[in-house]
């Protein structure tokens, strides 16, 4: 495995744990999803981001 190759895989690991870490935060922002545990559209949108990111980091 080379090194750009590494720095990919890398790159892909932090995109996925930001995308991560902004969805599971996003419920002690936004009241709908804290108080009725409910996805609201940002919340999905961050969901999504997520699954996208880890579908780049399978990928690359
Ligand atoms: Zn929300």
């Amino acid at each position: 495995m080379t090194g750009q190759v590494q720095a990919q895989l890398d790159a892909g690991e932090r995109a996925v744990q930001t995308a991560y870490s902004a969805f599971i935060k996003h419920p002690q922002l936004c009241g709908p999803c804290r108080k009725e545990g409910e996805d609201c559209p940002e919340a999905a949108r961050l969901r999504q981001a997520w699954r996208d990111a880890k579908d780049e980091a399978v990928a690359a």
